[in-house]
């Protein structure tokens, strides 16, 4: 299976100048990508340029950052996953920990996914907590295993599987630290478990990526040592030629 390397740029690029240096830099070094290679590289702008990056960057995929809970109504300053499908964006990230930081509670992210799904979005989304341990652990076990229960109960069977886990200690992300190889493959293969147990997958089915302090220099040994199907990666995003090499680095 193709690695996949997705960037979340997060609330920077704060100027149209700097948009527009980053797509130019992107729509450069995306010149020397395979089109195949561009299917695996995904990037998440702030909402406001998703449709320019969509119309700018051809056969990379684009994302949002967060989509809301409700299919429709009066929520000033949101943004509705159908008006994200709408545009052409193909998937939206939900549950980060910078969201849940500010407040968003379980219920609120189980209900973002559903409804992304129910609009023909494909979602990613984060687990992950401080401190490692078993604690962590557990918590990521029952989230994973509440998460896939719910989809089941009210998403039609064909866009049940449109989902992708990202597994994101939040001591790693932005700190220059990751966990050990083995932990990540361990966080897969436990996410893995509860997939099946639930019955909403098989193993492999649904892609687990690993997400934290990853650049470029990490990169290879992220993926062929713990085995994750991709990464989720927020700093290095800023430069797009990081993002290009990535996908060189796990794909050749
Ligand atoms: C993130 O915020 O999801 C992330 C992985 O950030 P960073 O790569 O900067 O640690």
């Amino acid at each position: 299976m193709s690695k996949y390397v997705i960037g979340n740029l997060k609330m920077h690029l704060e100027t149209v100048r700097l948009r527009d240096e980053y797509l130019e830099s992107a729509q450069r070094a995306i010149t020397s990508l395979t089109k195949q290679q561009r299917g695996v590289l995904a990037i998440c702008p702030p909402h406001i340029y998703l449709e320019k990056f969509i119309t700018t960057l051809d056969d990379v995929i684009i994302g949002a950052q967060d989509t809301h809970e409700e299919l429709r109504g009066a929520h000033t300053g949101s943004t509705s996953a159908k008006t994200v499908a709408g545009i052409g964006a193909k998937f939206t990230i939900i549950g980060h920990s910078e969201r849940r930081a500010a407040g968003e509670a379980l219920e609120t992210v189980v209900q973002k996914i559903i409804t992304a799904l129910l609009s023909e979005l494909q979602v990613i989304v984060c687990v992950g907590y401080n401190p490692e341990g078993a604690e962590e652990t557990e918590t990521v076990q029952q989230e994973v295993t509440y998460i896939c229960k719910q989809i089941m109960d009210v998403v039609p069977a064909n866009r049940q599987k449109n989902i992708m886990i990202a597994y994101e200690p939040v001591w790693a992300i932005g700190s220059g630290k990751i966990p050990s190889a083995n932990h990540i493959q361990t966080m897969k293969l436990i996410i893995q478990k509860q997939i099946m147990t639930v019955g909403l997958a098989d193993a492999g089915e649904i892609p687990v990526l690993y997400g934290g302090s990853v650049k470029t220099d990490n990169v290879r040994a992220i993926i062929s040592e713990s085995g994750v199907d991709g990464v989720l990666v927020g700093g290095a995003s800023l430069e797009p030629m990081n993002l290009v090499q990535m996908v060189k680095l796990i794909n050749s």
